[in-house]
């Protein structure tokens, strides 16, 4: 995984502007915001999108949940919205599997 942007990110490897960070995940700042809170919530592990994921993952996407949700909490959204675009045709464009936790401005339903 060693050409994957946010392993790298993970690793070190390239600067971000870093929020949270345990073990398993962290959570840094969207490099080109949509939102006045645009941050992303990322596993270590490498898995491409949710549909790679595996039963395996399944402590882990809860963890990342409740990163999601205690980031959310530090910073004072009470609302917000968390996203998973997965596939090229959904918006997808980095191959590691993340969250957009996104706030501070009214959002529109349905996301286009
Ligand atoms: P996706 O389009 O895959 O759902 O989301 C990828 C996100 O990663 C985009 O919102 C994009 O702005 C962000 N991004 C792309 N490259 C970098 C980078 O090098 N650093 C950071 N912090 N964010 C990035
Ligand atoms: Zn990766």
């Amino acid at each position: 995984m060693g050409s994957c942007l946010f392993c790298r990110i993970a690793a070190k490897e390239i600067p971000s502007q870093l929020i949270f960070e345990d073990e398993r995940s962290l959570v840094f700042k969207d490099i080109s915001p949509k939102a006045p809170t645009h941050v992303l919530v990322v596993p270590k592990k490498h898995i491409a999108s949710l549909l790679s994921s595996t039963d395996e993952d399944k402590d882990l996407l809860g963890h990342l949940q409740r990163v999601a949700a205690q980031v959310a909490a530090s910073l004072n959204l009470d609302s917000f919205r968390l996203v998973a675009n997965n596939g090229r045709g959904a918006g997808q464009t980095v191959d590691h599997l993340h969250y957009h936790l996104m706030g501070g401005r009214a959002m529109q339903w349905p996301p286009g």
